[in-house]
């Protein structure tokens, strides 16, 4: 039996990147239905190269004009229709959304009967503990997508996870690195999305520049691993050959390596316990690398990767605050409305101008994510 497969998020570099895998494996896997957002050229591409059941775009018109061309495909739009892909009768969910956006869908997809391959952090950041709950509610699982994750994942395989002394995420500083925080002030976005060692999307790209990104995944390792922060070390790697490791209680140090290829990690989500032939261009050649460097992280260069840990300790609302701010100042950013350190400034700004609240359901969630957005849209709009 072919394991069937919704994929959210499709014609982003995961989602692209996982149409690979499956299309390497066809007799393994198959999408039954998957959702774009507003590329409707890479849509048609992607469709070209797989047959689905069901798609969801993000607007009415686009779904409308679509349907007429693709008779045989049914099509749906909006967060509505996220949500109808996520309860359909199917094997894994791949969420390879951008942003908070990619929660309530994760959400629904365990609580009716789904397990799902998360490549979508702000899920876990923003929502943690209620995805957890309901994973121990409906008795499902999460596979993670994210190299860091999937790395300790691996490292975990044949260890029981109470001998784990802690977890070493590795980082590889992203494309501002070895720049003083003088030099951080007048960097531009077309310089941030020169990522040195990984190709990925536009959001994560910034993030990965301020650190942000390694402080959310500081956060999902949290609630993955069911791990106290205080156990989890984040260690400069610049040449991202070891995606992460684990410490157990003697001292061993257990480590994943391989390429910088995002398409490992979502195999080994989609196959695991399994594994199975991937093919891969340019495949780890140490002898080639030579050396690797780590270093201690620098919190005051980057402050961004010290509010994760400690907003993640207080918890509550103030993650989904911190998420939300992230992703307006990101996208400010990215437009080139504020300058590089701005970016820090109006996220650091919500979580401390936050006051905290307990998260009990979703609208306590909508409520913070909203909050967020309100207080750094102000700011970037330069009223404040
Ligand atoms: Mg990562």
């Amino acid at each position: 039996m072919k394991k069937r497969l919704v994929l959210l998020g499709a014609s982003g570099s995961i989602g692209r990147q996982t149409i690979d895998v499956v299309l390497q494996h066809p007799d393994l896997y198959e999408i039954t239905a998957l959702s774009v957002g507003r590329n409707i050229a890479e849509l048609k591409r992607i469709l070209s190269e797989v047959s689905v059941k069901d798609v969801c775009v993000i607007e009415e018109a686009a779904m409308r004009s679509l349907q007429e061309e693709y008779p045989d495909i049914r099509f749906c739009c909006g967060d509505e229709g996220l949500l109808r892909l996520a309860e359909m009768d199917y094997d894994l969910l791949v969420n390879a959304l951008v942003g908070f956006a990619g929660f309530a869908p994760t959400l629904r997809a365990i609580e009716t009967g789904h397990d799902v391959a998360l490549a979508n952090k702000e899920t876990l950041v923003v929502g943690g503990e209620l995805i957890k709950k309901a994973l121990q509610q409906y008795g499902r699982k999460l596979y993670p997508i994210d190299s860091e994750h999937s790395a300790i994942f691996q490292c975990m395989q044949g260890n029981d996870a109470k001998n784990i002394k802690r977890l070493i995420i590795t980082a590889s500083g992203g494309a501002f690195r070895n720049k003083s925080r003088d030099e951080l002030a007048d960097v531009t976005a077309a310089e941030a999305l020169a990522h040195p060692n990984w190709s990925m999307g536009d959001k994560i790209t910034i993030d990965s520049a301020t650190m942000m990104n390694k402080g959310f995944e500081v956060m999902e390792a949290h609630w993955l691993f069911d791990m106290d922060y205080d156990r989890i070390d984040v260690l400069m790697h610049a040449e991202s050959v070891i995606h992460s490791m684990v410490e157990y209680i003697d001292h061993s140090v257990i480590a994943q390596l391989g390429a910088p290829d995002m398409r490992l990690p979502i195999q080994y989500a989609l196959s695991w316990p399994d594994r199975f032939e991937l093919h891969q261009d340019e495949p780890l050649d140490l002898a080639k690398i030579g050396t690797l460097h780590f270093a201690a992280p620098d919190t005051d260069r980057f402050p961004l990767l010290k509010l994760a840990y400690d907003t993640g300790r207080k918890g509550g609302n103030l993650p989904a605050v911190m998420n939300a701010a992230n992703e307006s100042a990101n996208a400010a950013f990215r437009k080139g409305i504020i300058p590089f350190l701005k970016i820090e400034e109006i996220i650091i700004g919500a979580v401390n101008s936050a006051e905290y609240k307990e998260i009990r359901d979703v609208d306590d969630l909508l409520e913070a994510d909203a909050w967020g957005t309100a207080y750094a849209d102000k700011i970037i709009r330069g009223e404040e």
